[in-house]
């Protein structure tokens, strides 16, 4: 079976891998050379199985089924080459023993290389270096831990002390602030601490997992050693086997076999211990990357504990800087403390020192105010002596005090008597000075109102308008007479759209001021259905002048009835063909006549002449039905009658000032004359031509009064009528007059109308006399008016009286009363 043997050279024992190339290589090998110092190659493993010896495998070498095959084809030439030289097995110095020798040897020199090269790892791969970190790590964690505690303690510390000292100082907010600071840098620490603590858990759990390794790498050591100790004890068995196999030399061949089979047991031994040879450095390699992974892991760790480091550092020195601030603060406090402390000792002993001498001067004053207090008592007891004589003293106080008022009232009764003097002379000067202004003013106004047109003005061209205004002056009236225009200027004039109130308010001024003591005259002037009446008394729904003159002084009065008491007493008359009748009386048809007055006073009076005292309205409503009624049974044409007769309302105010005793008497006539139409063109006779003839004559002689009062003449005609000659009072002296003259618009009356305007203007227009007749009117004050009584008396309503001057209240001091002389002369109303 065996194609050839080869005997092995004493000298030089040719190692296995020598006998594997000689095998190959096909070539006999005269001389084995001493097997090559452990190679990768050839390095025995210890995890061989028993009775087996496994030929290491060289990275060169080429692995797969191909070499296997070609170990076991090759190995066959050496294996014969082995049984050859199997004779010599069995002695001491024999191949095989020196082979396996070798073999132990080189297994040993493998086992120290692996323990040196595990140690070299384990320093290369820094096992010990992450212990070392560990531990620098360690130190390092527990030298911030120790700062972290001082600090802490220096925060509380510094927390302890501002507390007390900043309390309400200017830093303690700056303090809030640090502290809040602190507790931030705290804050981060903490979380610092935590890092620290993971990167410490993390390097605790490396280096367990490197004991793990280090067990690992112990356990296999002792595997190794184990193998090796088996190996040796195999190798003592084999020899111990050649030896009594060499003792029965017969079964020799059957050893070799023996020794032949476990010899390719031993080869596949040791295959597989190189394959686990090659698994434990695969291991190795990883336990490197590991531990690589892990350097960079703690490289990171490293980073971060600078970070870390750097960051502490950081917080350090704001805590330095925050100590500082702090302890700057405290200093400067202590010195405002120290300062605030000197200051406050520095005013306490000024103070302590002024009351020190405040207390001096106490003592001193308490020393002279015990003579004060002596004298006191005594002055106390001196006026309780007086008090008690004081009721006697206050008796005569009292008497002498009384008799002092009793002068002082009766020097201030006549300071009152003086006052009161005065007071009248005041009055009288006011007076005399309205009555001058409305004597500069006029004290005769004439003013004009065109009635509308009316139904009882028919139809066509006679009923047209003919009369026309000027709408920028309130004076001037147009006229177009036969187709001439014809303009007059009056002091007014009212168009037909006036009504009753704006006329009566152009007139109410010098109602007022009969009031005030003056007599006033208003009459309406104009032809029969001018609207004289209409004027003047209106209807009961529109009242005319006459109503509404007595409601104003009604309202004024009352107005005044605090300081003065008025009587207000009505009468009407009527003047017929110049004849003077009473409308109120008991017998209208009775004839009054005009007398002067029996003191010699020139006054004139009316015997017989009724007088109603009326309080209100419907008073006034009662005598102007009682009028009318008296008119109307007496005639029973009334409206022809009434434009043929003069119609007057009469009214008397008198008034007495209730503190002064003043007293004041006014009176206003309210005349609605008779138609001024000319009559002597129809050829009227009779009784038409009579009383044409006396309206003619009277208004001739209003007309000749008013012109000779505007023109301030000596003479004023007063006489030449009975209208004139009743109304002399009212119209002379200080007294108002107002002329209404009523015009119809229409074009048949134009002639009428033309004539009335004529006799205004002409009345208007008289020119003002010579100065001095100016200065003598002027000297007829309302002084005759005026009248002195200590008390006020407030008159008796008089139901019927007559109004003969001198007697009762109406009475005027005959003094001082002008007297007018009538005069025949007359000038007629333009005809
Ligand atoms: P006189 O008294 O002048 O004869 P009246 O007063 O009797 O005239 O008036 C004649 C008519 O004209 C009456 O019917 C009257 O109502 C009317 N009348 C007069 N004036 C006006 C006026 N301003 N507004 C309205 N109607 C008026
Ligand atoms: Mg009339």
């Amino acid at each position: 079976m065996v194609p050839s043997r080869r005997t092995w050279n004493l000298g030089a024992t040719p190692s296995l891998l020598g006998l594997w190339r000689v095998g190959r290589a096909g070539e006999p090998q005269p001389a084995m050379a001493r097997p090559a110092p452990a190679s990768p190659a050839a390095r025995p493993f210890p995890h061989t199985g028993p009775g087996r010896l496994r030929t290491g495998r060289g990275k060169d070498t080429p692995a797969g089924g191909d070499e296997d095959s070609g170990v076991h084809s090759a190995g066959r030439p050496a294996l014969a080459q082995c049984r050859a030289l199997s004779v010599d097995w069995a002695g001491p110095g024999s191949p095989h023993r020196l082979y396996l020798t070798v073999q132990v040897e080189n297994l040993k020199e493998k086992l120290i290389s692996q323990a040196q090269e595990v140690s070299r790892l384990r320093s290369e791969l820094g096992g010990t270096d992450l212990e070392k970190h560990r531990d620098l790590l360690m130190v390092e964690n527990e030298r911030l831990r120790q700062e972290m505690r001082r600090c802490e303690a220096e925060l509380q510390e510094l927390r302890g002390k501002p507390g007390a000292a900043c309390t309400g100082c200017e830093h303690s907010q700056e303090s809030a602030q640090l502290r809040d600071k602190l507790s931030q840098l705290q804050l981060e620490v903490a979380e610092n601490k935590g890092m620290l603590s993971e990167l410490n858990l993390e390097v605790q759990q490396k280096t367990d997992r490197l004991a793990e390794v280090e067990l690992r790498l112990k356990d296999c050591l002792a595997e190794k050693a184990q193998e090796e100790e088996r190996l040796s004890r195999r190798l003592r068995d084999s020899h111990e086997t050649i030896a009594s196999l060499r003792a029965q030399s017969p079964p020799i061949k059957y050893v070799i076999k023996t020794v032949e089979v476990e010899s390719s047991k031993t080869k596949q031994a040791l295959s597989e211990s190189q394959a686990r040879n090659q698994h434990l450095q695969e291991q190795v390699a990883m336990q490197r990357q590991v531990l690589k992974e892990m350097e960079q892991q703690l490289q990171s760790s490293h980073q971060l504990t600078a970070q870390l480091r750097a960051q502490i550092a950081m917080y350090e020195a704001e805590l330095e800087r925050a100590h500082g601030q702090m302890l700057e603060e405290m200093q400067s406090l202590e010195e405002d403390k120290n300062r605030a402390i000197e200051e406050a000792f520095a005013r306490a002993q000024v103070e302590m020192k002024a009351v020190h001498e405040n207390l001096a001067g106490v003592r001193t004053n308490l020393l002279t105010l015990q003579p004060a207090l002596r004298t006191l008592t005594n002055d106390y007891n001196g006026l309780k002596r007086q008090v008690r004589g004081f009721p006697l003293l206050l008796q005569e106080a009292l008497k002498s005090v009384k008799a002092e008022i009793g002068q002082a009232i009766e020097e201030v009764s006549s300071n009152n008597q003086e006052l009161l003097r005065k007071y009248r002379r005041e009055l009288q000067l006011r007076k005399k000075c309205h009555n001058e202004l409305v004597r500069l003013k006029g004290n005769i106004r004439v003013i004009a109102r065109v009635r509308p047109v009316t139904k009882e003005d028919g139809e066509g061209p006679e009923a047209t308008n003919a009369v026309t205004f000027d709408p920028d002056d309130d004076s001037i009236i147009h006229l177009l007479h036969k187709g001439k225009p014809v303009s007059f200027e009056l002091d007014k004039v009212f168009s037909p759209r006036a009504s009753q109130q704006d006329v009566f308010q152009e007139v109410q001024a010098l109602i007022t001021s009969c009031i005030d003591g003056f007599n006033v005259c208003i009459f309406a002037y104009g032809q029969t259905g001018a609207g004289k009446t209409y004027t003047m008394e209106g209807t009961p729904e529109n009242p005319g002048i006459n109503q509404r003159a007595l409601q104003l002084l009604f309202s004024e009065v009352q107005e005044k009835a605090s300081d003065w008491a008025y009587t207000i007493t009505v009468s009407a008359a009527e003047i017929y063909n110049e004849a003077l009748r009473d409308l109120l009386g008991q017998e209208p048809q009775e004839k009054l006549e005009i007398r002067l007055c029996p003191d010699g006073s020139g006054q004139l009076y009316v015997p017989g002449l009724t007088e109603f005292q009326v309080q209100s309205v419907d008073d006034i409503n009662k005598v102007f039905e009682f009028g009318h009624t008296n008119r109307t049974t007496e005639f029973t044409n009334l409206n022809e009658h009434s434009s043929r007769s003069h119609a007057l309302l009469i009214v008397t105010v008198r008034g007495v000032d209730c503190s002064t005793g003043l007293r004041t008497t006014g009176k206003l006539n309210l005349v609605d004359l008779a138609g001024s139409e000319r009559v002597g063109k129809s050829g009227a006779e009779g009784s038409r031509l009579r009383e044409a003839q006396h309206i003619n004559k009277s208004l001739s002689a209003l007309g000749d009064v008013i012109a000779a009062l505007r023109s301030r003449q000596g003479h004023v005609p007063f006489r030449n009528s009975k209208l004139t000659y009743l109304l002399q009072d009212s119209l002379s002296g200080d007294s108002k007059t107002l002329m209404v003259v009523q015009v119809s618009p229409v074009e048949k009356n134009t002639s009428e109308t033309l004539y009335s305007l004529k006799f205004a203007e002409r009345v208007r227009s008289v020119e003002l006399g010579p100065g001095s007749r100016r200065a003598e009117l002027g000297s007829w004050s309302s002084q005759e008016h005026l009248e002195w009584e200590p008390a006020c008396q407030t008159p008796q309503p008089a139901a019927r009286a007559h109004s003969a001057p001198g007697s009762g209240s109406t009475s005027r001091p005959g003094s001082i009363r002008r007297k007018l002389q009538p005069s025949g002369k007359s000038r007629p109303v333009p005809v």
